[in-house]
């Protein structure tokens, strides 16, 4: 939400609560171009769509809207609706002691009652300390404006809800009471704030130091310019859990070279040393033995798949992987030059069933089906197998043909300096063919994929759409024939 004049906002004083150098850099932006942020629109609309339908919880409301109306007119659109006995207010905007908020929803405690009760509509699937915060700021303005509260909730995603036909709004909400836990937060809302307005009013950026904070609640926009300072292969750049990286950090331990090899576990110290020493690591016996488990004809196959808030199609649940699109590449022998099928889903419609029929008849039953990170592959494809019944004998007769070309990857048989102790394949690419890389494409991963998906439903220029469902076709092709030279590669090994 933007700022209403030069005073605080919710928006402002949570982003103090995670940190006030963020507090202070918001209002005085440091002269460093901050990198853009791809998924932020995205993030607005799929939060803009769920806070509209969570309105239908409390139907015959009236909307204060924030597009065409000043924040003084907002204000004052606000309290004719109260004074004139609205009892639903969508948006209804407040200002107390120079900070400025809306409540999503906001709803009379009985007929002709003074007081009101608070739903602040989210987009997760329960309640975290943050929305306990952003809810406290808004009582605390209503009650600085005379409003009484007698209880506050907060509406989140029920992910146990499943669509059959029309979406229905109280079972795909779920309104938890928070009253109590913001009742806590009140008392030392004044001192925050004065606090706060302090920290703004500074001329110089305060001395605040990077820590577990700058990821805590969110990913802080700052990080970019806060970070500056830490050099690559640092202590942040090692892979898996176990040790306390801002320790290290605090004590100076920061580049790879600096840290003492007994502290890590194994797989931390084969990083930390292939990396200064510039080493591979081959164990060329069980990379022999992983390529023995797979055979022709072998299918490259990768799914593309989306996930939404609120279920598209029947059959889903909120956030749940719907594929969309697929890539296969398949070779009939070791070194063959592969063949390639793709489809992609037409926008709008449920693609599961065409894309499922369309697999099948390309995949041979007797063929070894190769992915990367299976889970998440064979985890669709048995989706898909309850949900079409007719076609769970053919779906259950590939399953357990499907291998992972990761596993090497993630047992570090074969282990690349350059990888950077990740076994995506992403990093395993390059490290391993350089000449194919995803540098330059305008989709790159997944989550752009899945974003190119929502926005491709969205467009009705047919060039536009052409040109998206090509660079989308083109992502996808690109991650097979990645496995098919990352296994060639393999191969080569032997
Ligand atoms: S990056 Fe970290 S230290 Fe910098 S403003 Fe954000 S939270 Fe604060």
């Amino acid at each position: 939400m933007a700022r209403a004049g030069s005073g605080l906002s919710k928006s402002l004083i949570l982003k103090g609560l995670q940190c006030q150098k963020a507090l202070w850099l918001a209002k005085h932006p440091p002269d460093f171009e901050l990198p853009p942020q791809p998924d932020l629109q995205a993030k607005f609309a799929a939060g803009n769509e769920v806070g509209l339908l969570a309105q239908q919880l409390f139907p015959g409301g009236i909307e204060v809207p924030y597009e065409g109306l000043s924040f003084p007119a907002q204000l004052a659109r606000t309290k004719e609706l109260i004074e004139n006995g609205t009892d639903i207010i969508y948006e209804a905007s407040f200002s107390f002691s120079a900070i400025f908020v809306k409540a999503d929803i906001l709803v009379r405690d009985g007929d002709h009652s003074d007081s009101w009760q608070i739903y602040e509509v989210k987009m997760g699937t329960g309640v975290k300390p943050v929305n306990l915060d952003d809810v406290a700021v808004q009582q605390y303005v209503l009650n600085g404006c005379g409003l009484s509260v007698s209880r506050s909730f907060l509406v989140h995603i029920d992910n146990s809800y499943t669509r059959q036909g029309a979406i229905e709004v109280d079972k795909l909400f779920h309104a938890e009471d928070i009253s109590a836990k913001v009742a806590a937060r009140q008392q030392s809302l004044p001192e925050i704030v004065r606090e706060f307005r302090l920290t703004m009013a500074e001329k110089k950026e305060p001395i605040i130091d990077i820590g577990p904070h700058c990821t805590d609640p969110y990913e802080c926009d700052y990080i970019p310019y806060c970070w500056q300072h830490i050099p690559k292969d640092s202590v942040f750049d090692l892979r898996g859990t176990g040790i306390k990286k801002f320790d290290y950090y605090k004590n100076g331990l920061i580049r790879f070279a600096d840290l003492p090899l007994d502290d890590l576990n194994l797989k931390q110290r084969q990083q930390v040393e292939t990396t200064l020493n510039q080493q591979d690591f081959i164990d060329t016996q069980k990379v022999k033995e992983f390529a023995e488990t797979l055979w022709y004809p072998l299918c490259h196959l990768d799914f593309e798949s989306f996930n939404s808030p609120i279920p598209k199609f029947d059959g889903t649940r909120p956030y749940q992987q719907v594929p969309f699109q697929y890539s296969i590449h398949i070779q009939q022998e070791a070194g063959a030059e592969p063949q390639h099928f793709e489809y992609l889903a037409p926008p709008g419609v449920d693609p599961r069933r065409e894309l499922i029929e369309q697999l099948l008849a390309v995949i041979p039953g007797n063929a070894c089906v190769l992915t990367y990170n299976k889970a998440f592959e064979k985890g669709v494809l048995r989706n898909l197998a309850e949900l079409f019944p007719d076609l769970a004998a053919a779906i259950n007769l590939r399953l357990p043909n499907v291998r992972d070309l990761m596993l090497p990857f993630r047992r570090r048989d074969l282990y690349r300096w350059q990888m950077r102790g990740s076994y995506s394949i992403k990093e395993v690419l390059p490290a391993l063919v350089p000449e194919l890389s995803y540098a330059g494409l305008e989709i790159a991963d997944g989550m752009a994929a899945m974003r190119a998906y929502h926005a491709m439903c969205e467009l009705e220029d047919p060039v536009a759409l052409a040109e998206l469902r090509q660079a989308m076709l083109k992502y996808c092709e690109l991650d097979t024939l990645a496995m098919v030279r990352i296994l060639g590669a393999l191969e080569h090994i032997n």
